[in-house]
């Protein structure tokens, strides 16, 4: 696509990047048909060629986000289905994060929605403050009532009662079981912690079970992802994170950062990219990223151990976006998966996002719940005992739409290798499909 960006303009890395993305779009239109909303909406200024012509108007003249743009960007999952299919490898996720940032910095929304954006920032990165805001809105309705309507949203895809802390999300070193193999730091992330804080306590288990030992670094959290994603600057929380692995890496060594929510692996292995325009980070965060792995790509190098109990169960695995288009992960969980002894199968449309999308489904409902709807018709269509996926934000989406038992890769990796039954597989027809 031909472009005119002022000279003045390239001087700044981020419209440098954005000129030579939109530069490599050839309009050919293959991605229109793997766009999720482009399938629902059926509007050509929803697909990816529409937004990506939406957002060279808006950066070329550098001038101030409109209200069909803002709509338009606003619909768009960043599932990034369309970097998957495009022939022409344009990098769709460099200019839509761009795009994102220019609109916050130009664009007024009206002030609900401004609350609303700001509140999930602030909120969602900090789980002493997410653990308490659910609880109080478990606690009395008069609470939640007080709440924006899409914050109530939030309780509603949140479990019926809110975990208490988990012990292995504080600062500390689990030791290998057995011979060590390995040191490694999990990313013990935000709300994935506070909602599900099973999936980090599956995870230091088949680790150190695996010979890892497992450091949760002082200082590391929330990866930055749900600020980028709503435009706003999350460079604070992947600093803190660059710096607390940066320290583990010197002063006792690290083989690999391990990830298991998809969408903050995405992230941080973008940090290098990130902070590549800043001289104190950018060859600490080149280093953490080119270290960071997400679980299933690290039991793969590392090779998983047979499985202690008899398994069987038919598993629908849904494959994020964050991994299959993200990060390109995409055999990894399934291998892993059968090798536990588990039958796998394959969804229909698997390459359509569930709808969850980071913040998406509190801020787009409506098209959110259509895609979780489709995606659990395409599920269910499967007859599985159980789904199981790669992201929190999944889990929780589709959870909504299924009474069938949705788990973490993880657990079950963890539960067929040694470690305990998933509680939600509890009421699983005992001795189903058992081989
Ligand atoms: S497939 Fe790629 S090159 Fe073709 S229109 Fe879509 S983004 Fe542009
Ligand atoms: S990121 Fe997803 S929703 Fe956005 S344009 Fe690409 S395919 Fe469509």
């Amino acid at each position: 696509m031909q472009t005119n960006f002022a000279s003045t303009l390239l001087t700044d890395p981020d419209f440098a990047e954005s000129e030579k993305v939109v530069r490599t779009c050839v309009h050919c239109g293959f991605c229109l048909a793997t766009c999720p909303t482009y399938v629902l909406l059926g509007d050509e200024l929803d697909s990816p060629r529409g937004r990506i012509y939406l957002m060279k108007d808006m950066l070329e003249n550098d001038r101030p986000a409109d209200p069909e743009t803002v709509k338009h960007i606003d619909r768009c999952l960043s599932c990034l289905s369309c970097m998957t299919t495009c022939p022409s490898g344009v990098n769709y996720m460099r200019l839509v994060d761009h795009a994102r940032h220019h609109i916050e910095n130009t664009y007024k929304r009206p002030w609900p929605e401004r609350q609303m954006r700001r509140l999930l920032g602030a909120v969602l990165p900090l789980p002493v403050v997410f653990r308490a805001l659910l609880s109080a809105g478990r606690l009395g309705k008069h609470v939640a009532w007080g709440l924006p309507g899409r914050l109530r949203v939030l309780l509603d895809i949140a479990p019926p009662s809110v975990p208490a802390a988990s012990p292995v999300d504080k600062p500390q070193i689990f030791p290998a079981k057995h011979k060590r193999v390995a040191r490694v730091a999990l990313m013990k992330g935000c709300a994935q912690q506070v909602v599900m804080p099973q999936i980090n306590e599956a995870t230091i288990r088949l680790l150190t079970r695996h010979g890892c030992e497992v450091v949760v670094a002082k200082g590391s959290g929330c990866c930055g992802a749900l600020t980028h994603h709503l435009g706003q600057d999350g460079s604070r929380f992947a600093k803190a994170n660059i710096d607390a692995w940066t320290r583990e890496m010197q002063q006792s060594g690290l083989d690999a950062v391990i990830i298991n929510a998809s969408g903050c692996g995405t992230t941080v292995k973008d940090y290098g990219f990130t902070f590549r325009a800043d001289p104190s980070y950018a060859e600490k965060a080149r280093a953490v990223a080119s270290i960071t792995r997400d679980i299933t790509e690290w039991m793969t190098e590392i090779g998983l151990k047979p499985p202690v109990i008899e398994t069987g169960q038919l598993v629908a695995y849904h494959s994020a976006c964050s991994l299959q288009h993200g990060q390109r992960v995409v055999r990894e969980p399934k291998e892993l998966l059968a090798a536990a002894g588990f039958e796998v199968t394959d969804i229909p449309e698997a390459h359509i996002c569930c709808g969850s999308a980071g913040t998406y489904n509190l801020l787009q409902p409506a098209i959110a719940a259509q895609l979780r709807d489709r995606k659990v018709t395409n599920i269910e269509g499967t007859r599985p005992d159980i789904i199981a996926a790669g992201n929190i934000g999944c889990i929780m989406q589709i959870a909504t739409g299924t009474k069938l038992p949705v788990v973490h890769t993880v657990e079950l990796l963890d539960w067929a290798t040694g470690g305990s039954k998933p509680d939600r597989l509890d009421e699983l027809p005992a001795g189903r499909r058992l081989a």
